[in-house]
């Protein structure tokens, strides 16, 4: 069996709906098992429409289900909504739904359980109209919800886990449907606690029910689809010529996505890196791209930089100790002091007497401040980027020799370097204004005299 995904811009109207239907129907042979996202813009309409009942008291459901509303139309469906078969319960849900926004209304409370409850809804409309869909154009499919196809979570509301349990009872649920030739369309994004509270697994979460589902059930591949022809060598917001990676290890794709490149949920690799099932990146605007594949081990590839993504708003905290030179416990008592803050730190980089860290701006450290300059002098720098190569280890005086040539050619002095004992990315910080221009020219030199991709030059299939 496959696991095929598919986001929310990939399902945004009723166009959207029966072009994923035709990438699936010519993948039936495989066995699909399908997990959705909510349609288009939704989960953030129903947020707002959760602000609305919070703040003045206003329930609208308006633009939720217009949208919804309109591709039944639009697919020739709104004869099935309220019968037998997949759009059974829509009208109940909408009502549903309606009920849960006057509560939040009446109550001015919203709590993370009831939250999660109130997001569940977009991903729970999106699979009953794709498996009605289907169903119409003589494709078997059921509508599933997460809890119904075995996915148990902790209680943990807006980042809840999947809990080892699904790994049995995913199967259990799947293999039935699956062997009877029916194509399951499960919820993605959502689950159920073990007292049968709804949960989410956090924003963009989709892509971890999908590695969760295709890692439980043995899948020979996972297939996210996206609105992009796969891992970019850049954000081609910021590098005119980026374009699609074709292959990178689990490990860079984590890296990548953390360090900006917001393709995949950076949770979701785990499960498939844990049974070394690959997961396919494709463009369901663009199927025929050939999309960007994540494998276990690399492969022999032309450079020796599969991408570079930056992160703005940084802010930089340089700490130098106060206390004698080799002293133990610094680091301990300055990590302690952002543990106790639950604030999370990115890049480090320290010497014998100094520490530099880098931390979202969002934080707010004159409390931080205080405490550290107990043990440390402190100078907190805001307005930093955090530039990141993700490459090949083994080249890494390679790649350094060359960035830090970039960045001296530019006129940018680099004000903090992190490198990982085996990792496959190399960081480094420069000022926010300047980091465009920074991977622009790294962009130009790593790649621009490669080949283009797609011919014969990876390694891989050479
Ligand atoms: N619909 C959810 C979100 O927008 C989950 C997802 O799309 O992966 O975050
Ligand atoms: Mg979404």
């Amino acid at each position: 069996m496959i696991v095929m995904k598919f986001g929310g811009s990939s399902l945004a109207n009723a166009e959207r709906i029966r072009r994923v239907a035709d990438i699936v129907r010519d993948q039936l042979a495989r066995k699909p098992a399908l997990v959705l996202s909510a349609m288009g813009d939704v989960t953030d309409y129903l947020l707002e429409a959760a602000g609305g009942a919070l703040k003045n008291g206003a329930v609208s459901l308006a633009p939720i289900e217009d949208l919804h509303r309109n591709a039944l139309r639009e697919l020739g469906l709104e004869g099935a909504a309220g019968k037998e078969g997949p759009l059974k319960d829509f009208y109940s849900l909408l009502e549903e739904l309606k009920n849960l926004l006057v509560g939040i209304s009446l109550v001015r409370e919203l709590s993370d359980r009831m939250k999660d409850c109130l997001l569940s809804f977009g991903e729970r409309l999106s699979v009953r109209i794709m498996a009605a869909w289907l169903e119409s154009t003589g494709v078997r499919a059921a509508a599933l919800d997460a809890w119904d196809a075995g996915i148990v979570s902790d209680s943990n509301f807006s980042a809840a886990e999947a809990a080892g349990e699904s790994r049995d009872l995913i199967p259990k649920a799947l293999n039935p449907l699956l062997d009877a030739g029916t194509v399951p369309v499960i919820t993605g994004f959502i689950a159920k606690d073990k007292n049968g509270n709804i949960t989410t697994l956090g924003r963009g979460g989709s892509d971890l029910s999908a590695t969760i589902i295709a890692a439980a059930c043995g899948a020979e591949e996972a297939q996210v689809w996206k609105d992009v022809d796969g891992i970019l060598t850049a954000d081609p917001r910021v590098v005119v010529n980026a374009r699609p990676v074709e292959t990178v290890t689990y490990d860079e794709a984590a890296e990548l996505a953390y360090f900006g490149a917001q393709v995949l949920h950076p949770r979701a690799m785990l499960p498939c890196m844990k049974t070394g099932i690959p997961v396919l990146v494709k463009n369901s605007f663009n199927p025929l791209a050939p999309g960007t594949r994540i494998v276990p081990s690399p492969c022999v590839k032309p450079g020796p930089v599969r991408a570079i993504t930056s992160r703005k708003n940084v802010t930089l905290v340089d700490l130098a100790s106060t206390r004698m030179l080799g002293q133990y416990g610094f680091l301990e008592g300055v990590f302690s002091a952002f543990a106790r803050r639950r604030i999370s730190v990115d890049m480090v980089a320290t010497s014998e007497v100094s520490v530099s860290l880098t931390l979202d701006a969002a934080h707010d450290l004159e409390e931080l401040r205080g405490e550290l300059e107990k043990i440390a002098s402190v100078e907190i720098k805001t307005g930093k980027a955090i530039v990141t190569i993700v490459g090949d280890v083994r080249r890494s005086s390679e790649i350094l020799a060359r960035s830090f040539r970039t960045c001296e050619i530019l006129g940018v002095p680099v004000q903090m370097v992190s490198q990982g004992a085996s990792k496959v990315n190399i960081s480094f910080i420069v000022d926010d204004t300047e980091a465009a221009d920074v991977v622009n020219a790294l962009h130009g030199d790593f790649f621009d005299s490669l080949p283009p991709p797609g011919e014969g030059t990876d390694g891989e299939k050479a």
